[in-house]
This record gives structure tokens, sequence and C-alpha cells, in this order.
């Protein structure tokens, strides 16, 4: 991670570049071990779209403001 700048930090949403305000920690419990988390970045206008996919899955594990 020591190698990600701000500008590195992008949103995950598709077609979306705009610079990440939120990492959201997710992890699918039926291909992940319960510890394990993948990272999504979101930029303000995606951060909600992209939690409420998480949520509805009950993939959301943990939200970080960058
Ligand atoms: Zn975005």
């Amino acid at each position: 991670m020591t190698a990600l700048g701000p500008d590195e930090l992008r949103c995950s949403a598709k077609g979306c570049s705009q610079r990440a305000v939120v990492a959201l920690r997710w992890n699918n419990p039926r291909i992940h071990p319960p510890e394990r988390r993948k990272t999504w970045l979101a930029c303000g206008d995606h951060d909600e779209q992209l939690a409420r996919f998480l949520g509805a899955r009950e993939f959301l594990r943990e939200t970080d403001r960058l």
C-alpha cells in the first residue's frame, strides 16, 4: 500500500475516475475467510450506491473515510 499516493485513489465504480473519498471494506463469506477484506474505493457520487450494493448482499464490513 505504500506505493499508493492520493492520485491513485480512484473510485471503483464503472466508468468513474473521480478521486475516492471512502474505502468500503467487504467480505463475501462464501468465498473469503472471515478475516479477509476486499476494498472498493468510492467517490462522493458513488459511495452510497456501492455501499448499498454490498450492504444488500451483507458483504459490507467497514467503511473508512480517506
Ligand atoms: Zn465514482
